[in-house]
């Protein structure tokens, strides 16, 4: 490993990347994430009706997600906006699991609904604006599930890095990396998709890492460039935001694909997913970071 990055992330050794632990891969029951299939995890924003779950469902199987996102408890900064529909959202998850074999990944955002939400939900996913919330990441030290920990608006790679180390310090080996954009000067973009972060982080950790490109871009037209992007430096897999009708949609309506779009942006990703592993073994002989 490059000597700058060895001295600065090896402190965090649970989760640093070693010749003994070179590779994570989280499965959940036939799925793995963190092997050779490139795994997608689409849904909407927040699960807002029995309709809008189960036909996004069954379209993103279709296309070849293997994994529903929906947000039951939602992280929103206004107390006026729609909060999500909580345990009825739960139910709603696992209606579309038995419907269409996919897993499910839904936010926890308090420890007190850590067991609930685990007895529903294959992943809990740590929001951004949690990533730092300790007496949650200790709770999900034993939760039993695996837990996709969304790098915080602000936060560098060390401190996702230091997130995902307690993590796995209290009991829970099984955390996935996800970079989902940071806050910059730049206000074209919703937030600044950090393209350097899959390479340093998979170079770095042993953990798989997925990009959110849907919170990154903040606009639709946007997602499917920055997922290619994604498979190009060697994300593991994406977290993305689709809705049955994105310009109804209770939240994050402009950057969620409609049924149509998220079907063609993975036709379009096919040919990248082909390339990848030729790239890695090229990028291998290159002398990696070295
Ligand atoms: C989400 O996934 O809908 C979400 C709230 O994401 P983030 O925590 O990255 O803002
Ligand atoms: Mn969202």
């Amino acid at each position: 490993m490059n000597s700058r990055w060895n001295g600065q992330f090896s402190c965090y050794d649970l989760v640093a990347k070693t010749a003994a632990r070179p590779n994570t891969i989280v499965r959940i029951g036939g799925i793995a994430i963190g092997g050779d299939e490139f795994i997608v995890m689409a849904g909407p924003c927040a699960v807002e009706s029995e309709r809008q779950v189960l036909d996004t469902a069954l379209m993103v199987a279709r296309s070849g997600a293997r994994i529903l996102r929906g947000g039951a408890y939602k992280p929103r900064s206004s107390p006026y906006s729609f909060q999500g529909l909580g345990v009825e959202g739960l139910k709603l998850l696992n209606k579309a699991r038995d419907l269409t074999g996919l897993a499910i990944i839904t936010e926890v955002m308090s420890e007190t609904d850590v067991e609930i939400v685990a007895e529903y939900a294959d992943i809990l996913q740590v929001g951004a604006r949690s990533m730092e919330n300790f007496s949650l990441l200790e709770r999900l030290g034993n939760c039993g599930r695996p837990v996709l920990l969304k790098r915080g608006m602000t936060a560098t790679l060390e401190d996702l890095l230091r997130s995902a180390q307690f993590i796995v310090a209290c009991g829970n080996p099984d955390v996935i990396l996800c970079e989902r954009g940071i806050r910059t000067f730049e206000t074209a973009t919703r937030n600044t998709f950090d393209v350097a972060a899959v390479p340093v982080l998979k170079t770095v950790s042993h953990l798989p890492v997925i990009v959110d490109p849907s919170h990154a871009a903040g606009v639709r037209a946007l997602v499917p460039v920055l997922a290619r992007a994604a498979v190009v430096v060697g994300a593991d897999g994406l977290l993305v935001e689709v809705h049955p009708q994105p310009e109804k949609a209770f939240s994050d309506g402009e950057q969620s694909l409609t049924f149509v779009q998220f079907d063609s942006m993975m036709q379009d990703l096919a040919p990248y997913l082909n390339l990848r592993f030729e790239a890695d073994k090229t990028f291998a002989m290159a002398g990696g970071f070295d």
